[in-house]
């Protein structure tokens, strides 16, 4: 096997994602064999519980309540409708619900106490449970994992250098501050970003490099195509190639070759020979159900008629680490700190975002 190395450079990842692309395709494929079964693929359903209506402004997003987009906001969903849908995603063969809210941060309170019963909630039902729900502090990432909360999700979206032009209202040492946070935790880690913002591909490569650099790695590395969204800063961009997100996705399975590499955003566009493409390059995740937070996806059917097409079969959950222990909320050790720290807030211009934000209040005076 390959030793997991931590000190890629940018240089050397450039050099793989440029490789000739069979000689990129064997290379991926041969490293995916050594860690992974090459016929199995995690299934994850993705559910906002909390739409739309985020003070935040990345350049990619329908939620940012700043952008004029035809997102239906809604207020935090109840326990028992989030019971309700993972038992469907259950039944339809995911082993994993990833509950996504439209937050900057998690903030202590009720509603967070809420969360924190759909956590255990989940997990009683033997699924791994994922939570995306902005920066959140060590004693919030060490509630959840009491709950018993199996990964949670905090992407780096971009380099360090390309995050300027996507985002102003957060820095990027706190997207690794939350990681740090939650690695103190028995929790893994799920962190990747999304290619056709506008970047160029060394920030591909540079965003891979800051991946790699965690020490361990992430255990799943979502690699997201753009869905432009008309009313967001990113409208105007075109759809990403097929062979980009193949050379991603191959450059990910070699520098992280542990990882699992989730085929994320943007499947809508991409054929069936693409995703196989994406598979045999070493994807072995995605997402099912046919919206993914708030943008279009593949509907299950689809996904299960492609996956007998290609003999592959659903991951079944806790194959990778084993199920954590839920603690009650009346048995916990950890409480609600109240805490307010003080995250980044950069502030700087982005032209785009500046322009889609003026845009959104013309529209909203004209009505
Ligand atoms: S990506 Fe998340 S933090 Fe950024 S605007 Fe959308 S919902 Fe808010």
């Amino acid at each position: 096997m390959n030793v997991i190395r931590h000190d890629w450079t940018k240089q050397e990842i450039l050099d793989i994602y440029n490789k000739p692309m069979m000689d990129l395709l064997y290379e991926a494929a041969t490293i995916h064999r050594q860690y992974h079964d090459q016929n199995t693929v995690q299934v994850s359903t993705l559910l906002s519980i909390k739409t739309g209506g985020c003070p935040e402004d990345c350049g990619y997003c329908p939620q940012a309540a700043r952008y004029h987009t035809d997102i239906e906001g809604n207020d935090l969903m109840s326990v028992r409708q989030v019971k309700a849908q993972a038992l469907r995603a259950k039944a339809s063969g995911s082993s994993r619900v990833c509950m996504g809210a439209a937050w900057r941060n998690v903030k202590d309170g009720q509603e967070f106490e809420d969360v924190l019963e759909m956590v255990r909630t989940i997990n009683k039902l033997d699924m791994e449970v994922c939570c995306t729900l902005g920066m959140i502090t060590e004693n919030q990432a060490q509630r959840l994992a009491e709950a018993g909360l199996y990964a949670y999700n905090h992407n780096l979206d971009t380099s360090e250098e390309y995050y300027k032009e996507v985002i102003s209202t957060r820095g990027y040492e706190d997207r690794l501050k939350t990681i740090d946070n939650v690695r103190k935790t028995n929790v893994t880690v799920c962190s990747g970003g999304i290619i056709g913002m506008g970047e160029e591909v060394a920030d591909r490569a540079g965003m891979l490099v800051a991946l790699a650099k965690l020490s361990p790695q992430p255990e799943s590395v979502p690699i997201n195509a753009l869905v432009a969204v008309e009313g967001t800063p990113m409208e105007e961009e075109k759809p990403v190639a097929i062979w980009d997100m193949i050379r991603m996705v191959a450059t990910t399975r070699i520098v992280m070759p542990n990882t699992q590499v989730r085929l994320s955003a943007g499947r809508t566009e991409m054929t069936r020979e693409g995703q196989a493409m994406c598979f045999f390059a070493g994807a072995n995740s995605i997402f099912a159900g046919d919206k993914l937070l708030t943008t279009p996806n593949p509907d299950v059917n689809a996904d299960m008629e492609m996956f007998k097409l290609l003999g592959l079969q659903p991951q079944k959950p806790f194959v990778k680490k084993a199920q954590p222990e839920t603690v009650e909320a009346e048995d916990s050790k950890y409480e609600a700190l109240g805490e307010k720290p003080k995250w980044t807030r950069p502030g700087h211009t982005i032209d785009r975002n500046e322009t889609a934000k003026q845009k959104a209040k013309e529209i909203i005076e004209d009505k």
